[in-house]
């Protein structure tokens, strides 16, 4: 989720494992962006979440948000929703 671009009162963020520069990996470009640039991006950044110790905190915090945009606890915007929509019932 690139940490470092979205500071807040979380204290799990300072155990983030994408602070600094691969955090560009967590959101899409200003450009336009092909669907397997969007899955090479993403595929980097989820092999940074699956590494990360504040993964399970970072994910509920992005659902609890109703976060729209990038890469969180190992999951993209449409996985997420589907995380919603299941606790939904
Ligand atoms: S789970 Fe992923 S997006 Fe969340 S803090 Fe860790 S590395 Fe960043």
């Amino acid at each position: 989720m690139g940490v470092s671009m979205r500071q807040g009162p979380e204290s799990w963020q300072s155990g983030a494992a994408c602070r600094g520069p691969q955090s560009q990996a967590f959101f899409p470009p200003s450009h336009a962006e092909r669907k397997e640039e969007k899955l090479a991006r993403e595929a980097r950044a989820k092999a940074i979440c699956a590494e990360c110790r504040v993964r399970p905190d970072c994910l509920d915090y992005a659902i609890r948000i109703r976060e729209p945009h990038g890469i969180w606890g190992g999951l993209n915007e449409v996985e997420r929703k589907q995380v919603l929509e299941r606790r939904a019932g």
